[in-house]
């Protein structure tokens, strides 16, 4: 009992320590600079050869490039769908190689998450990966080491419409534009989490694209928000 608490309070300590070092670095990144009207759509956890190729056809009906921040082993499944997403003009990221939390990660293994996805990643596409979002939005203190050897950014968001619980398609629409700003990042999920958690994305999407640009946005990838 004292040893799980003292693991537990070790634990806490980690992670706070994690939090300290995550704002006292800046090494983070929420939103871009306000600078001009653009406005990012970020998708994780895929690739999802059902639900990404969906997205997919759905953003080039709108003309609309994004970034995708993927899993490794599910890229590893699913290499062409990676490669299409890249010809199609989207920005490959990376989400760690098996989704796993960095909480649960000591440094070897969060060395080994973001550096395995970010060389298969980058493989895959023939272009080196600059951006890293954490499962679960969990960083650790060695995150940043890892991302300074893997030459990597953290990026989070600052708008996500559809969190731990379902969100229905129209509040998801009515929560983007209602919260956009000049250099918003939006966090939307492309591939399976929340249960049926892709189609309402895709019900969702074009209008939360048609009302982005009715309030005058842009849409870029994270790279060209933050370059
Ligand atoms: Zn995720």
């Amino acid at each position: 009992m004292i040893a799980a608490r003292l693991a537990l309070g070790a634990a806490a300590g980690w992670v706070a320590y994690a939090w300290g070092a995550h704002l006292l670095t800046g090494s983070c990144v929420w939103r871009g600079p306000a600078t001009r009207r653009r406005i990012v759509l970020t998708f994780d956890d895929g690739p999802d050869p059902a639900w990404t190729e969906r997205t997919l056809t759905l953003l080039d009906r709108q003309a609309v490039r994004a970034s995708f921040f993927l899993v490794g082993e599910r890229a590893a499944r699913a290499p062409e769908t990676v490669r299409r997403i890249a010809a199609a003009g989207h920005e490959i990221a990376s989400h760690g190689w098996s989704h796993r939390s960095l909480w649960l990660c000591g440094p070897r293994r969060t060395d080994d998450e973001i550096g395995r996805a970010s060389h298969f990643l980058a493989d895959t596409v023939s272009r080196p990966i600059r951006y890293f979002r954490p499962p679960w939005g969990m960083v650790n203190a060695a995150m940043f080491r890892a991302l300074r050897r893997h030459d990597q950014r953290c990026v989070f968001w600052s708008i996500q419409p559809e969190g731990l619980r379902a969100v229905p398609a129209m509040r998801q629409i009515d929560h983007v534009t209602s919260r956009a700003h000049p250099g918003a990042i939006v966090d939307l999920h492309d591939a399976e989490g929340l249960r049926d958690a892709p189609e309402r994305l895709l019900a969702a999407l074009p209008q939360m694209i048609a009302g982005l640009r009715e309030l005058g946005y842009e849409f870029s990838t994270v790279g060209e928000l933050l370059t």
